[in-house]
């Protein structure tokens, strides 16, 4: 019996069957390169599902780490947190935003965004505002909260009864947002680029519409920027390509590059809802965690990877469309902004994406044809080129 298959035995008596994995484990890595148990090398177009930006075992972030971890790790919220602060100085800088908070994953950010926007038209505007109006396709998280945000019934199967007050719209139709508000709306949650859904972008039209209804009907305007945050799509985030400013932000995959954290920015204004004892995480925004996270975020402003991302996305998208063009059939469409990318397929993608992972290339496919690509903002441009090629010849022997 190969190691793999042991590992895979071991997995299914040991582990709630949560996951449906891929035929890999990982030993070692490095930048954009896996190695797995037998020594084979991947190049990583996954990153962790676009969580290790700086790519894998960043040797700053280690000596980061190591360093901290013999200082302080964890005291807890009930102390001040000089680190927490420093943090959040530099994470705000790159934002309108007024105010932080610190927690430890995308969906923990997210069901702060949607209790802070109850409680801001509750206890703030005196409204008994309540609903949150989110979009087909999304995703915001796997806690039940989010899940009922998510609404799409593939994620909700068993879970019922969801919690109230979340309402799906139609995606990139402004009329039908405003048709869905009433006196009970409390907040709009719109992801910039859908992730999950299938790498689909939000036009600026839209995402303008969006925030010119939020403020004429008096809702928040708030965004999921779990995906789309820090550097990926060529700005530090994505809602700063339409002109627009929302109310409230969350962000968290890439924040500590593989160590989980995540964070909810919002104006001093929505801030007034929270006031000590209405919401708190024992972890959220630790010494260590932080200095982490700062480190990232100082390691992206450096090296301006929000730049790197936009001109290699640039390439690399106009490089798949070529493709496209050489294979008449197989590519329907390149979606995305900077290094967050979806090759939509022809047909359902399962076989294609085997045979990639068999040449040694890791990505992610989503809503059954949309080849994922999430890498580090650092990927050399030569391995998105032999990516490229082997697609390019599969696809071309599945043509003949
Ligand atoms: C991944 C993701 C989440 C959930 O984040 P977790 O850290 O898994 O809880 C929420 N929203 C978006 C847009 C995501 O991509």
């Amino acid at each position: 019996m190969s190691t793999l298959e042991a590992i895979k035995q071991e997995d299914e008596s040991l582990l709630f069957r949560t996951y449906g994995r891929y035929p890999l484990t990982a030993d070692r890595a490095l930048g954009s390169r896996l190695w797995d148990l037998d020594g084979k090398e991947y190049i990583d177009l996954l990153a962790g599902i676009a969580v290790t930006s700086l790519g894998h075992c960043h040797p700053e972030i280690a000596e980061a780490v190591a360093a901290q971890a013999h200082k302080l790790v964890h005291t807890s919220n009930l102390l001040y947190q000089k680190e927490m602060l420093a943090l959040a100085k530099r994470l705000l800088a790159t934002t309108h935003f007024g105010k932080a908070f610190f927690c430890n994953s995308g969906a923990e950010a997210n069901e702060a965004a949607i209790k802070l926007a109850r409680r801001y038209q509750q206890r703030v505007k005196n409204k008994d505002a309540y609903e949150i109006i989110t979009f087909e396709g999304c995703f915001h998280g796997r806690t039940l909260a989010t899940v009922a945000a998510t609404g799409q019934p593939k994620f909700q199967d068993g879970f019922a009864p969801m919690p109230e007050g979340f309402n799906r719209i139609a995606y990139g139709d402004p009329a039908a947002l405003e048709a869905a508000i009433s006196g009970k709306t409390a907040a709009v949650l719109l992801e910039m680029v859908q992730g999950e859904g299938g790498i689909r972008p939000a036009t600026p039209e839209f995402a303008q519409a969006v925030a010119r209804i939020c403020k004429e009907k008096g809702l928040l305007f708030m965004v999921d920027e779990v995906q789309t945050g820090l550097c990926r799509t060529g700005k530090w985030w994505c809602f700063q390509h339409f002109g627009v400013q929302p109310d409230v932000l969350t962000t968290a995959k890439a924040l500590a590059n593989g160590l989980p954290m995540g964070a909810m920015l919002g104006s001093d204004e929505v801030a007034k809802a929270f006031v000590p004892g209405k919401h708190a995480t024992t972890f959220g925004g630790g010494a260590l965690l932080s200095v982490v996270a700062a480190k990232v975020l100082e390691i992206m402003e450096r090296d301006k990877l929000m730049e790197r991302a936009a001109q290699l996305g640039t390439w690399a998208m106009e490089r798949f469309r070529a493709i496209g063009e050489r294979c008449p059939g197989c590519i329907r469409e390149v979606r995305g902004m900077g290094l967050m990318i979806g090759i939509d397929l022809a047909f359902p993608g399962q076989e294609v994406w085997k045979a990639l992972l068999q040449k040694g290339f890791i990505l992610n496919l989503t809503q059954d044809t949309v080849l994922r690509l999430v890498p580090a903002l650092t990927i050399d441009k030569a391995d998105l080129e032999a990516f490229a090629a082997a697609l390019e010849e599969l696809l071309k022997q599945k043509q003949a």
